[in-house]
C-alpha cells in the first residue's frame, strides 16, 4: 500500500520481529558488560557541536561530512552525537566522575547520528553499544577491554572475527611517522583521491583511514607505524600483546591501523568480519590519553571501544545464530458469546473474562483476550497465533455454574475448575 509518509533515508524501523532479536543481543551484552565491572552511562542524544568537532578532529570525515548539526532556536550550533566517547569524557568531567573513583569503567548504548551514504552496514541513525574505562593507563586496561569485545563476540556464538591491533603512537613518535608518510607519498601525491590530498597537507595520518582503492595501493608503500613507535610506546604495545597471549586472544598486528577519529594514542584495535562485505568491523576503539585533559579534565588517560548493533545483528543473522526466541503468551482467555448482540460489550461473559484478564496479569503470568466480537474457533485462531501455552474459555453456562475450561495447549487436555480458583491454579502452573 503507498504511504503518505515514508521513513527518512539511512533510517530504519525495528518491528517485533526484529526487537526481539534486539533485546536479546542488548541483553546478553549488558549481562557481560556488568559481570566485567562496567556501569552504564547515558549522556543526551545531542550535544554542542564543538565537543565534537574538538575531540574527534576537524579533518576527520564524521566532522567534515558526517554530522547532524543545527542551530537550535537561539542560534546555538547543535550536534546529534555521531559517537560516544565524547559525551563520555564530557559527562565523567562536568559530573567530577573521577572524584569517586580512580578508574571508572563505564559503558553505554543507544542511537548514533551520520549523515553517511546509506548501504548494507551503514544506516544514518545507527546503534552502538560501548565501553570507556577513564582514569588509568595500563596494559592490563587495554588488554582487558579487548578480550572484553572477544568474548561479547564468542558469548553471543561468533568464533571467526579477526581482531586487528596497531599503534599509533604518542605526540613524541607520531610527528616522525607523519614525516615519513609525507616522504613515502611526495611522488604519489596526484594519484590520490581529493580528500586524501587534503589530507596529505592538513592530516597526513588520516589517509591511513581511506577507504578508496587508488588511495589504498599508494598507502601500501607506507611502512608500518610499528618501526617509528619511541621505546615507551613499543614498550606498552609490548605488554599489550603479551596479556592478550596470556589471555589466548589471538590478534594480527596491523600496519596502519589508525580510526576514524583523531584523539587516540598508542592502542588501536578492530574486530573485523569477513562476510560483512565492505563494512566488516564490528567493533573498533583505542586507547585516548590526551582527550580529558584537553576537554579541561584531570590530567588521566582512558581506552574503550564501540560496536555496531546493526553490523553485529546481521553477523549473527548471516551466521544463523539467533536462537529461536519465542516469546509465547501463557494464557487466553476465550469467551463463547451467549448473545452475539451484545457480546465482547457489556455481557456476563466479556465482564468476567475481562476482570480475570487483569487478574491473571497482576501474578506475572502473561495474558491476553481477543476484544472483537469473534466466535470460539477465531478466538483459539488467535491464542495460537499468539503461542498461548493454556486457553481458558468462558461460557455463560459455566459462569453461572461457577466454573471455567482449562485447556492446556500442548497436550490437548481440558479440565473444569472453579472460576475463583483459577488464577490460583494457573499460578501454580508458571
Ligand atoms: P567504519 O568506517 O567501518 O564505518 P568507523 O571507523 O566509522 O567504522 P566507529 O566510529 O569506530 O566506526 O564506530 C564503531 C562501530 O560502529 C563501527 O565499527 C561499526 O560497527 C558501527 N558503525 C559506525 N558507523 C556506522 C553506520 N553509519 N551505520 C552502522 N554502523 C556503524
Ligand atoms: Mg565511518
Amino acid at each position: 500500500m503507498a504511504t503518505k509518509y515514508q521513513s527518512l533515508r539511512g533510517t530504519k524501523d525495528i518491528l517485533p520481529e526484529d526487537s526481539r532479536t534486539w533485546r536479546y543481543v542488548e541483553g546478553k551484552i549488558s549481562d557481560i558488560f556488568a559481570r566485567f565491572g562496567y556501569q552504564e552511562i547515558r549522556t543526551p542524544i545531542f550535544e554542542m557541536t564543538e565537543l565534537f568537532v574538538r575531540s574527534i578532529g576537524a579533518s576527520t570525515d564524521i566532522v567534515n561530512k558526517e554530522m547532524y548539526t543545527f542551530p537550535d532556536k537561539k542560534g546555538r550550533s547543535l550536534t546529534l552525537r555521531p559517537e560516544g566517547t565524547a559525551p563520555v569524557v564530557r559527562a565523567y568531567i562536568q559530573n567530577q566522575l573521577y572524584q569517586k573513583d580512580e578508574v571508572l569503567k563505564l559503558y553505554y548504548k543507544g542511537p548514533f547520528f551520520r549523515y553517511e551514504r546509506p548501504q548494507a552496514g551503514r544506516e544514518r541513525q545507527f546503534h552502538q553499544f560501548g565501553v570507556e574505562v577513564l582514569g588509568a593507563s595500563s596494559p592490563a586496561i587495554d588488554a582487558e577491554i579487548i578480550y572484553l569485545g572477544c568474548f561479547i563476540l564468542k558469548s553471543l556464538g561468533l568464533d571467526n572475527a579477526k581482531l586487528l591491533l596497531g599503534s599509533v603512537g604518542c605526540s613524541d613518535c607520531r610527528p616522525a611517522y607523519e614525516k615519513l608518510i609525507v616522504s613515502t607519498l611526495k611522488e604519489s601525491t596526484s594519484k590520490l583521491c581529493d580528500d586524501c590530498q587534503k589530507r596529505y597537507k592538513t592530516n597526513p595520518l588520516r589517509m591511513l583511514d581511506c577507504k578508496n582503492e587508488d588511495c589504498k595501493k599508494q598507502l601500501k608503500k607506507i611502512p608500518s607505524f610499528a618501526g617509528s613507535l619511541c621505546d615507551d610506546c613499543k614498550k606498552y604495545l609490548n605488554e599489550t600483546e603479551e596479556l592478550l597471549k596470556l589471555l589466548e586472544v589471538s590478534y594480527t598486528i596491523s600496519p596502519h591501523l589508525v580510526r576514524g577519529l583523531d584523539y587516540y594514542t598508542r592502542t588501536t584495535f578492530e574486530f573485523v568480519y569477513s562476510g560483512l562485505g565492505a563494512q566488516s568491523t564490528v567493533i573498533g576503539g583505542g586507547r585516548y590519553n590526551n582527550l580529558i585533559k584537553e576537554f579541561g579534565g584531570p590530567s588521566v588517560s582512558a581506552c574503550g571501544f564501540a560496536g555496531g548493533m546493526e553490523r553485529l545483528i546481521s553477523v549473527l543473522k548471516n551466521e544463523g545464530k539467533i536462537p529461536s526466541l519465542s516469546d509465547g503468551l501463557d494464557v487466553f482467555i476465550a469467551q463463547i458469546p451467549a448473545n452475539t448482540e451484545t457480546a465482547g460489550k457489556g455481557d456476563e461473559c466479556f465482564k468476567t473474562a475481562f476482570k480475570l484478564l487483569q487478574e491473571i496479569r497482576c501474578f506475572k503470568i502473561s495474558a491476553d483476550m481477543d476484544y472483537r466480537n469473534g466466535s470460539l474457533k477465531s478466538q483459539f485462531r488467535k491464542a495460537n497465533k499468539l503461542k498461548a501455552s493454556y486457553v481458558i474459555v468462558i461460557g455463560e453456562d459455566e459462569i453461572k455454574k461457577g466454573i471455567v475450561k482449562l485447556k492446556d495447549m500442548k497436550t490437548g487436555n481440558e479440565e473444569n475448575i472453579k472460576l475463583d480458583e483459577a488464577t490460583s491454579k494457573l499460578k501454580e502452573k508458571f
